[in-house]
């Protein structure tokens, strides 16, 4: 016997039974960004690689060890190819520096600023396989760039808010923010950091030792033990902010507390990417069988856009992990309303029935009516059965007489009350029916 093919490890198919869920996460997104006034992108799957390793930066788990690379299978010898077919080429990791990409690339400093940008899609991750850990998980986010009025920070952290009250999680939200400076700051940040880390070194772990010297701010994403407890005490970055990066912080929570956000200082929070700068933002959700969930998470980007040879432009954006917030929502039991497929389902009886049924589908579908057949059942109780559990609120049945007589007989699923209507005269009947 044939072995059978799996799929590969990190990956999972989203079964039909499963799309309710995420009709229902990707609907909520939408219907929060179309409120923001927020337009959809859509960035390819995969890139040259230095859009990240420009912007993410070397030293950081995705860029050092997550990105899967894409290769033409069939590569001719290396001396035939040309300077761009030699370049290295991976799978999105995110999407924002994609984005800035696509930004910088189409002119789209030419529309008013700020542009916002949304996105839901795929990301792809080599995670060392584990439980809940996919290699394949979808994001949803968005991006203001073309801005750096802390009142933006501000309204993106509610439009989150926002959305996850929309999906039903409103009251187990907690939103930690920080501030990580301007590269102005910085330069004083790392001066700092190094001189209380040196000391540390030898109690560190290799990765941090690592970060020491590529780029100490790192250290602080850490998650061992041993270093957690020597970033305890080390000085706290917001101490270290330039006065514009002061006050633009100030003003962040000034505006967080009059939109009534709740928030906590979190002086720890830095998030490792190089693209961030100044607010720095991670929302939590409180889950049953998790404990508390990073699902989403964000900040400012303003040199990213430089970083990739742009024009100095200031941004702020964030993500959400799909996948997460769709176990939330599981978990919490929250009810997610059931899709209606159809509005009405042409049901037919016998062989000539069965034949001209479909015409009659084209003529109704062409008049925009959202109308079905069931397919596969024979006997009429099957079919209306069928139609009631696909939520149709007509059904019309065609059957040898009504076939003959060029009728169809006309049944309202709700009062289950019945007529029969001239095929001549349906889309009329139907017009003011479903009206
Ligand atoms: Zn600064
Ligand atoms: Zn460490």
């Amino acid at each position: 016997m044939k072995k059978i093919i799996q799929n590969p490890r990190g990956t999972k198919d989203i079964l039909p039974e499963e799309q309710k869920y995420w009709r229902f996460l990707f609907e909520n997104v939408q219907k929060s960004m179309d409120v923001f006034g927020a337009q959809r992108i859509e960035t390819p799957i995969f890139e040259f690689a230095e859009t990240y390793i420009r912007t993410i930066g070397k030293g950081t788990d995705i860029v050092d060890k997550e990105m899967f690379e894409v290769r033409h299978l069939a590569s001719p010898a290396p001396e035939t190819l040309s300077e761009e077919e030699t370049k290295t080429m991976v799978l999105r990791p995110e999407y924002t520096a994609g984005i800035a990409r696509a930004y910088i690339q189409n002119g789209l400093i030419n529309l008013p600023q700020p542009v916002k940008l949304w996105y839901f899609g795929p990301a792809f991750r080599y995670e060392r396989p584990q439980a809940g850990r996919f290699r394949i998980h979808n994001q949803f986010g968005l991006e203001v760039i073309g801005d750096n009025d802390p009142l933006t920070d501000a309204s993106i952290i509610l439009l989150a808010f926002q959305t996850l009250r929309k999906l039903g999680l409103a009251e187990a939200i907690k939103v930690e923010i920080n501030s990580i400076g301007c590269s102005t700051c910085r330069t004083k940040m790392k001066k700092k950091i190094v001189e209380y880390f040196q000391d540390f070194l030898e109690d560190l772990c290799n990765d941090c030792n690592r970060r020491f010297v590529e780029n100490p701010l790192r250290i602080f994403d850490c998650k061992e033990p041993k270093c957690q407890k020597i970033i305890d005490s080390a000085p706290q970055l917001i101490d270290l902010l330039c006065d514009p990066c002061k006050k633009h912080f100030k003003e962040v929570l000034e505006n967080l507390d009059a939109l009534e956000i709740p928030y906590n200082l979190n002086p720890r929070l830095v998030r490792g990417l190089d693209y961030y700068t100044r607010t720095v933002f991670e929302v939590f959700l409180e889950d049953q069988e998790e404990g508390n969930l990073a699902i989403l998470a964000g900040g400012r980007y303003d040199n990213l856009i430089e970083l990739l040879g742009g024009n100095s432009t200031p941004a702020v954006g964030w993500a959400g992990g799909a996948e997460r917030i769709l176990n939330v929502i599981k978990n919490k039991g929250i009810v997610i309303p059931e899709q209606k497929l159809t509005d009405i389902c042409l049901i037919h009886m016998g062989d000539k029935a069965k034949k001209s049924a479909l015409a009659l589908i084209a003529k109704l579908s062409e008049a925009d009516f959202n109308v079905t057949n069931i397919l596969g059942k024979e006997s009429l109780k099957a079919q209306l059965r069928s139609a009631s559990k696909m939520g149709a609120r007509i059904c019309l049945i065609l059957g040898q007489r009504e076939f003959i007589d060029k009728t169809v007989i006309f049944k309202d699923m709700e009062n289950s009350t019945q007529e029969t209507v001239p095929q001549e005269k349906l889309i009329d009947f139907l017009q003011k029916r479903l009206k």
